[in-house]
């Protein structure tokens, strides 16, 4: 034995980074592997996905969005370097330049560099008053502007995080304007639904201006943004938030000659293992991925994924195999009672597909209909004409409605058709559904349209 350690060093210390640093220390102990993080920012483990709830009160303390503390992770043998930004990444010589000056040889790393918001080249776009909705330092940035007094906002962009943050805005008590550039908000939902969805946002009281690219954001004498320009008119802000969506982080994998994949994140195979360069891992926001329906690259920002993804590069770097199953693109958010979830393939995404598919829209109650707290949802099935095969699924109602979306991700990806579905053991209790739970009469429906 020569007594040299191997060591994994990690960049990026959020979800993808940090679980594939704890899975390979599960797996291998210290005196084997010797485990290095570094993560440009003072915080690692936290949840981004908490931000909107934090800026809106129902989360109190920005510490409780924080899983684990770098010195948590340190009595496990896992070595945070926080404030750390790695600057460079030398692939023939196995080694990461630091912004300190420090240069770091590995044995395995894992890019885990996460996302980063698009910044379309719009006049103003980077000036002050301008807050992305990405790390908890822009949390701050955005409660500091609402204590200085912010009263009305402009959130760009009307996808997840966009409706989050209009809600929670408006909830502190600001006049809340979302732009869209498309006709409508929640782009992976069809446009039934996404109708739905834009006239919750008018009933909460919250000012939709769809089909309107911003042209400029207007700023006053000090340079600071006053207002969201486009063809239709100018919107006066006290403050404006992007929710563009997320593309990857992959600058400095690229610098480096990491094979980039067709969808502009890294490209891995199943083990979360790069393409070009077998030693080197990438997984999370960083990396690129596959749907388990099509088989095709996809690139989905999500934190279930990075998770899921830092753990398999963890697994196979701590010597157990472990494959990344693909996604389905499951997700669920809320704009106030109106739950939304979504699984699979749009309508749109299965005719660029290819799949001949149809959509089946049913009406139901989160309760049995005599039950006191019972909401209206509705369900949205798509499914393989022919085969009758499950492939994409929305739900939108009142509390309760959303998480069943599990249902049907689940039966997506277990390959079942409607008819199986349909005829699935599910739970039943007034207080919980009607006897046929609305997923079941989706289902339903679906198959006995199926056979005609
Ligand atoms: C507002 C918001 C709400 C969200 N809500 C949900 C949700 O409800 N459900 C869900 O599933 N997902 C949600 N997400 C997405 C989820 O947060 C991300 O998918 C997840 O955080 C990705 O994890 P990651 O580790 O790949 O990347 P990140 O969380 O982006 O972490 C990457 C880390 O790498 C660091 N880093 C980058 N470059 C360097 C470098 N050169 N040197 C050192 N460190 C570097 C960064 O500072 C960062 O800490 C949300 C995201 C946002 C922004």
């Amino acid at each position: 034995m020569s007594g040299r350690r191997d060591r994994l060093v990690v960049i990026g210390g959020d979800a993808a980074g940090m679980s594939a640093a704890a899975q390979a220390r599960r797996l291998r102990p210290a005196e084997d592997l010797e485990i290095v993080v570094l993560e440009q920012g003072q915080d690692v483990s936290y949840s981004a996905c908490g931000i909107p709830y934090w800026v809106g009160d129902l989360v109190p303390d920005r510490d409780a969005l924080i899983a684990r503390t770098p010195g948590q992770f340190a009595a496990q043998d896992i070595e945070v370097r926080i404030g750390t930004r790695a600057t460079e990444v030398d692939l023939e010589a196995g080694t990461v330049s630091t912004g300190g000056g420090d240069r770091l040889g590995y044995d395995n790393l894992v890019v885990a560099t996460g996302g980063r918001p698009p910044r379309p080249p719009i006049p103003g776009l980077d000036a002050d008053g301008v807050y992305g909705v990405h790390r908890l330092a822009d949390g701050s940035d955005i409660r500091a502007a609402i204590a200085a007094g912010a009263r009305r906002a402009v959130v760009l962009g009307g996808g997840y995080i966009g409706l989050e943050m209009a809600e929670v805005l408006l909830h502190r008590g600001l006049s809340v304007t979302v732009v869209l550039a498309d006709p409508l908000p929640m782009a992976q939902l069809d446009p039934d639904m996404a109708e739905r969805v834009c006239k919750a946002m008018g009933d909460l009281g919250i000012d939709v201006q769809n089909n309107q690219p911003v042209r400029e954001i207007e700023l006053d004498a000090d340079g600071v943004a006053r207002a969201v320009r486009t063809d239709a008119g100018s919107y006066p802000a006290d403050l404006v938030v992007l929710g563009l969506g997320m593309g990857p982080e992959v600058e400095l994998a690229r610098a480096a000659g990491l094979r980039i994949g067709s969808t502009g994140a890294i490209d891995v195979d199943r083990t979360q293992r790069s393409r070009s360069h077998p030693e080197v891992f990438a997984a999370g926001d960083c990396a690129q991925t596959f749907s388990r329906i099509t088989g095709e690259a996809s690139h989905i920002a999500l934190g279930t994924h990075a998770n899921k993804q830092g753990r398999v590069a963890g697994s196979v770097i701590g010597g157990r195999a472990a494959r990344f199953a693909g996604v389905l693109g499951t997700a669920v958010t809320r704009i106030a009672d109106l739950e939304v979830g979504r699984t699979g393939l749009s309508s749109a995404d299965a005719a660029k597909s290819g799949f001949d598919v149809r959509a089946e829209v049913i009406e139901g109650t989160t309760k049995a209909g005599y039950f006191p707290g019972a909401e209206q949802m509705t369900v949205k099935v798509l499914s393989e004409r022919g085969s009758g095969l499950l492939v994409g699924a929305q739900i939108l109602g009142g509390p309760g409605s959303a998480k069943r979306i599990d249902v049907l991700a689940t039966a997506i990806w277990a390959g079942m058709t409607a008819e199986e579905l349909a005829g699935s053991d599910l739970s039943y209790a007034p207080p919980f559904s009607p006897t046929y739970d609305p997923v079941l009469v989706a289902a339903r429906v679906a198959s006995r349209v199926e056979r005609g």
